[in-house]
């Protein structure tokens, strides 16, 4: 078996020595187990959170131990009743060729899901966070403007097109010219701005000319500075990340921006609200699925994903996601 273990905790940027490939013997499965051979391994930017030592909503991933990591993964050996050679399920093998497991938190594939990567992202955990995010706590009306940001990333990507199917004017944010434009021509945004242009706020500012009435957040930092002055009265911040700040190692420079902040949700009387998906909405992964896969089907809703080949590549495409380097929804191919 070949696995990735934390060799050491990142200061700042994650680097490629902070992660170890380890080779072991194929582990066999004991009574109620099944060996699991990982087919696909999801990285998501919530492994960047993982990687440090201290409190969060989960347990970090210790020294010398497997990194975490959702898989799409195939039932090779079961001495489990309810699991056969060759099913697909959905797991949480981590970064690891194979896996044993006794059952627990193991969901078989909807044998119609045709493509079972997308398990891992649009009909996954990153599709049922947008989803939940965007509808249950920015509740989108139809006209209103709707501002999301790596905005062709698996969440950003998801939010966009179902609030345009809800009948909302959407408003992409995304890093660099080729992304900008598949949100546009392929995601069908109302429009999206480059957030590293220079022009950035004007460019935002010319996007929104009625303001922002549901700020998906996503980010953060000078985007999050941008948008705030353009949030409308009433308007609603689902809090899902802010990925422009999980390599920080303290609190950016001044000035204090905190009352700026607070003043603004006061008088313009907006709702903040974060969110953890499985802790939060665990209990409507269904609901979410029987919605999203007609769209997916369809085509309705599109997706885009950004296959890694091998385990060995898992590093420097995590490392890569932190700096906005991926395009589309990130997964490892481990095997066929
Ligand atoms: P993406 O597929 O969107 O990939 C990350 C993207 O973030 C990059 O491609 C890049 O897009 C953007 N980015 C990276 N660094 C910066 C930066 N410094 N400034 C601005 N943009 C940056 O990732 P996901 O869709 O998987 O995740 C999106 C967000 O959702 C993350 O913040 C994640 O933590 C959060 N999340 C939260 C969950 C929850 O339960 N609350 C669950 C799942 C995800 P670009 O090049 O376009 O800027």
């Amino acid at each position: 078996n070949h696995r990735i273990v934390l060799a050491s905790r990142p200061k700042g940027a994650p680097t490629p020595d902070n992660f170890r490939l380890e080779t072991e013997t194929l582990p066999a499965p004991g009574a109620g187990e099944v060996l699991l051979k990982t087919l696909y391994l999801s990285l998501d930017p919530y492994m960047r959170g993982r990687m440090n030592d201290g409190p969060s909503y989960a347990p970090p991933v210790g020294l010398g131990e497997t990194m975490v990591g959702g898989t799409v993964s195939r039932v090779e050996q079961s001495n489990h009743p309810d699991f056969a050679p060759g099913d697909l399920v959905l797991s949480f093998s981590g970064w690891q060729a194979y896996a044993l497991s006794n059952g627990e938190g193991l969901t078989r594939l909807d044998p119609a899901l045709t493509r079972p990567s997308l398990a891992l992202g649009v009909l996954g955990m990153p599709g049922f966070t947008a989803y939940m995010g965007l509808l249950d706590i920015g509740n989108p009306k139809p006209g209103e403007t709707v501002v999301v940001a790596a905005a062709s990333g698996a969440v950003g990507s998801v939010v966009g097109q179902v609030a345009k199917l809800k009948g909302a004017r959407v408003v992409g944010i995304a890093g660099g010219a080729d992304k900008v434009r598949y949100v546009v021509d392929e995601l069908g945004f109302d429009a999206c701005v480059d957030h590293r242009s220079p022009s950035f706020e004007a460019d935002l500012a010319a996007a929104t000319p009625d303001g922002i009435d549901v700020y998906y957040e996503n980010v953060g930092g000078k985007v999050f500075d941008a948008v705030l002055p353009r949030l409308n009265v009433g308007a609603r911040v689902p809090v899902c990340g802010l990925i422009s700040h999980y390599n920080a190692e303290s609190l950016p420079p001044g000035p204090d921006r905190t009352s700026l902040l607070l003043g603004t949700l006061l008088t313009k009387s907006i709702r903040m609200q974060g969110f953890i998906i499985w802790h939060d909405y665990g209990h409507r992964y269904q609901e979410f699925f029987d919605a999203m896969a007609p769209w997916v089907t369809s085509g309705q809703v599109k997706f885009r994903e950004d296959v890694v080949d091998g385990l060995a590549n898992a590093p420097a495409a995590l490392i890569g996601l932190l700096e906005g380097k991926n395009f589309g929804k990130v997964v490892v191919r481990i095997a066929d």
